[in-house]
């Protein structure tokens, strides 16, 4: 039986896919295997039986390959090779061979040897002590119960199917035992605003997905699924973990983004005066949104983002097709390409940083990259090839002070020596104490800066950005923030060198007319939040 939840309830879960959304939930038909027949068969059913096994993978086989496909054609072909990985479990010849020897040896129907065989080998994959293997159990998972689909003729659904509170071709967030890649992919079509999932790891493919597919989602709320109703609202923060179940109208204006709370504006809203608003992206196909909210230019392309995608370390031929399809979809607006940002939470097995006892004050940013300056020179080289297209603003993240700076720069430029591309602009990322108090010097040897309040509140006040418990204590609203970045601003105009805001701040419409008043003129944000950010930078004072 379900528990209704009546009231606003707060979940909390871990996040495994950026962004917030708020809708009706639809349920998936997880259970859609509970009542399986399961028996022994003869001897004399036993080659039968071994059909309906060889039919299942001829089946699954080929579903796989149309996934592949349509996910190389929607996403990408790095997130393809998901199925392709698939595909690769389902025909190696120790799967099919150890379910044939069940129905051999034990007389058991196809459905139990499949199902016997599959769930040995995730549990044994479960039991290793690495998180990136355990993920790997959701796809022996996933390839389990698309055989036992076919085999038993069932379709996975939505639960609420054909009843009339069902979400099912509108916006809606998808509740599940597990994400799977499948469900990621099968069910987004552009209608899934979110999901939420009592198991799935961060680097489990179907959370790869979903940062690709730019869909929030959270997992670990133990007993989600049995516990809640179709239809029921549901405020997903991909960004914190937290579910919110039956959200007030006070906590969705709270946690909502600013653009997202208030009724939809027009895309596509005219430039301001005095203000040039650009976009954020993380993914090369998030580009087209920035044109159709006419901002002027990107300010900020998180490129890690690219690599978490992937779950893979990037080739430069792969960057360099993803980047000048960024610059030449520009067209000549700017286009601002961050150097590789990982470390602290942004870190991945394949990035082989070591365990860390604190890992936001370790290998990060800027430090990072120079302890992997093969990285960097693979990355430089791919944004000078993009530049051949036009001009790329490069910025360095987390950058301590002016030596650093050089260093990494001396890294890019010997790199890209004797490749022929165009103008390439250096620039510093403001978001740490120590840089914003040589602004002046790291702004002589820079072509401009961008400040990154996300992380210099973090530093500056040594409150951890990601930790609910200290969320209160994670505000810009204190003078010795803004005499900060006054300071920059000035040193920025006196030495004629760009500065843009581009942390999450930049996109409270709140904070536009201070940021303006203080001489910032140039912002970078979200670019679903450009509409309501120009409207606040044009309200009339007071
Ligand atoms: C910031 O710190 O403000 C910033 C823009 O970088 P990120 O949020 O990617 O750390
Ligand atoms: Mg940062």
């Amino acid at each position: 039986m379900k528990i209704e939840f009546q009231k606003e309830t707060r979940l909390q879960g871990m996040p495994v896919s950026p962004g917030i959304a708020c809708a009706g939930i639809c349920l998936f038909n997880e259970n859609r295997h509970a009542n399986l027949a399961v028996y022994q068969v003869g001897h004399d059913k036993r080659d039968f039986e071994k059909k309906r096994v060889e039919r299942a993978f001829a089946i699954a086989g080929r579903q796989l390959e149309d996934l592949r496909r349509d996910v190389s054609a929607r996403i990408g072909k790095a997130e393809s090779e998901i199925f392709s990985a698939q595909a690769g479990i389902l025909n190696d010849p120790g799967v099919r061979r150890d379910i044939e020897a069940l129905i051999a040896d034990n007389a058991v129907n196809a459905e139990a040897a499949v199902t016997g065989v599959m769930d040995a080998y995730e549990a044994r994959l479960l039991q290793l002590d690495n998180e990136y293997i355990r993920d790997r159990a959701t796809d022996i998972g996933e390839i389990k119960r698309r055989l036992l689909d076919i085999i038993s003729d069932i379709n996975p659904s939505l639960q609420c199917a054909g009843q009339p509170h069902c979400q099912k071709g509108r916006n809606r967030i998808i509740v599940a035992e597990e994400l799977t890649p499948t469900l990621t992919v099968e069910l987004d079509a552009g209608q899934t605003r979110g999901f939420v999932t009592e198991r799935g790891g961060k680097t489990s493919h179907a959370a790869i997905l979903a940062r690709a597919l730019g869909v929030p989602a959270v997992t670990g709320i133990a007993g989600i699924h049995g516990a809640i109703a179709c239809g029921t609202e549901l405020l997903v923060n991909g960004n914190t973990g937290e579910v919110v179940v039956w959200p007030s109208e006070a906590t969705k204006a709270a946690l909502l983004p600013a653009g997202m709370a208030a009724p939809a504006r027009r895309a596509g809203s005219p430039v301001v005066p005095g203000l040039k608003v650009l976009a954020n992206i993380s993914l090369a196909r998030d580009a087209p949104e920035v044109l159709a909210q006419n901002a002027e230019g990107i300010g900020l392309y998180r490129t890690e983002f690219e690599f978490f995608a992937a779950n893979r370390l990037l080739s430069e031929d792969e960057q360099a097709e993803k980047y000048a399809s960024v610059v030449g979809l520009m067209g000549g607006k700017k286009v601002t390409v961050r150097l590789l940002d990982v470390g602290g939470d942004k870190s991945e097995p394949f990035l082989g940083i070591a365990r860390e006892p604190n890992p936001y004050l370790g290998l990060r940013g800027a430090r990072f990259l120079l302890s992997r300056p093969d990285l960097l020179a693979t990355q430089a080289r791919a944004l000078a090839r993009a530049a051949a297209r036009g001009p790329v603003h490069v910025l360095y993240p987390m950058v301590v002070d002016c030596r650093q700076f050089l260093e990494l720069k001396k890294i890019f430029t010997e790199a890209t020596a004797g490749l022929k591309g165009g103008r390439i602009y250096h620039g510093v990322m403001f978001e740490v104490p120590s840089a914003c108090l040589q602004a002046r010097e790291l702004l002589e040897a820079a072509d401009f800066g961008s400040v990154g309040t996300n992380d210099l509140i973090q530093y500056l006040f040594a409150v951890d950005r990601n930790n609910e418990r200290v969320s209160a204590d994670y505000s810009p609203d204190r003078p010795v923030f803004w005499n900060l970045i006054e300071s920059l601003a000035r040193a920025a105009v006196e030495l004629k060198k760009p500065l843009s805001v581009c942390g999450e701040l930049a996109g409270d419409p709140a904070y536009v007319k201070k940021l303006m008043q203080i001489g910032i003129g140039e912002i970078s944000v979200s670019a679903k939040l450009i509409p309501a950010v120009r409207e606040a930078a044009l309200a009339p004072a007071g």
